[in-house]
């Protein structure tokens, strides 16, 4: 289906100080958008960045009708433009809608939206190891309509943030054992704008307490580790990188199954099963729990220096060659076109 393209009249892009760029503050020249009405996806357009207006009965404001993705496109030293992984997002956002009762956007619709917009907007993408523009497609529910029930119509988006790596400090975490994310046959799974609501409240008392994030444990008993704030998480114990399976609860990143196939090929060896809070905190009593990270698409590999449980606190080593940093430059390399890419998940704009 063919794209109706309305080009800006003057690009915004010189009046931007790409040196202080503060995440997700500022956005593109243009927008993907197509509205989902009389039970089909309709016309496809990208037209200059601008605000929206919807009727205020428009159902994701009531019942949270929403779900969103998140990605990032790189530019190489000759100018090239690199999504990473773009599949694995078109799949997910399907599997998010589908459990939140809204209509698969479909993947060609999706992956020419993208290209397109990537094309047009390409002077945004900024080259250098730190700079990267971070793409956030999502869907929402727009009939206007109060009942709660299902809307019969929806928006699908891609907007483009430019961003910089950012260090995120010192990271310190604390294990949950009052609020959950996720529980069983609920939607943890899926990208829900809701479970990120759902997760501020914890996540501030957890701040007042000094704690950058919360690891999140399963909602029945606190017993097992299964994410790092709105990221997964691997611990190392000795030699061994573990991370929990994707369940109803987890969500299945990207930046996950990318880490566990790059360790895997870098000989590292990988368990992928449920990790107790017990066996993490008698490894660090031991001294044998020698890293644990956060995964996601933002930062790929957030380092933790420490965690609390309990509210006894635990500061892990200072590790030489960590598998984070080794693991973090490799995908890094890959995404950025700066190494072979043995996997197949680099992906040209063109
Ligand atoms: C987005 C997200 C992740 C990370 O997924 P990536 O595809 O690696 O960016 C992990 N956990 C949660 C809860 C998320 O929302």
């Amino acid at each position: 289906m063919a794209i109706h393209i309305e080009k800006i009249k003057k690009s915004k892009i010189s009046e931007i100080d790409f040196s202080t760029l503060k995440f997700g503050q500022v956005f593109t020249d243009h927008m993907f958008e197509c509205d989902y009405e009389n039970g089909k996806w309709q016309t496809l357009k990208i037209r200059p960045y601008q605000a929206l207006s919807f009727d205020p009965s428009a159902k994701v404001f009531h019942y949270g009708q929403a779900v969103f993705e998140g990605m990032k496109a790189y530019k190489d030293e000759n100018e090239d433009v690199w999504m990473f992984r773009p599949d694995q997002n078109q799949r997910r956002i399907n599997k998010s809608a589908e459990r939140l009762d809204m209509p698969a956007f479909p993947k060609e619709y999706f992956m020419e939206g993208l290209n397109t917009l990537l094309k047009i907007d390409s002077k945004w993408v900024q080259k250098g190891a730190d700079n990267a523009l971070y793409i956030r497609p999502f869907i929402i529910a727009t009939e206007n309509c109060v009942s709660a029930s299902s809307s019969n119509k929806y928006k699908f988006m891609i907007i483009c943030s430019p961003v910089q790596g950012y260090y995120a400090g010192e990271v310190r975490v604390v294990f949950a054992d009052k609020y959950s994310r996720a529980a069983n046959g609920g939607v943890g799974f899926a990208k829900a704008a809701g479970n990120y609501a759902a997760s501020f409240y914890p996540a501030k008392l957890a701040a007042q307490e000094g704690y950058q994030q919360i690891v999140w444990t399963d909602a029945s008993n606190h017993e097992f580790l299964e994410e790092a704030g709105t990221m997964n998480v691997f611990f190392r114990i000795n030699d061994t990188l573990l991370t929990a399976p994707t369940s109803d609860r987890i969500l299945d990143g990207v930046t996950r199954k990318s880490i566990i196939d790059f360790a895997k090929s870098e000989g590292i060896n990988v368990e992928v099963r449920n990790i107790k809070v017990d066996e993490i905190v008698d490894s660090a009593r031991k001294g044998e729990l020698l890293e644990m990270f956060g995964a996601g698409t933002a930062v790929v590999i957030s380092p933790i220096s420490g965690f609390s449980n309990k509210g006894e606190s635990f500061e892990l080593p200072k590790v030489e060659n960590s598998y984070a940093s080794i693991i973090k430059k490799g995908i890094t390399d890959i995404q950025r076109n700066l190494s072979e890419d043995k996997f197949g998940w680099r992906v040209k704009v063109q």
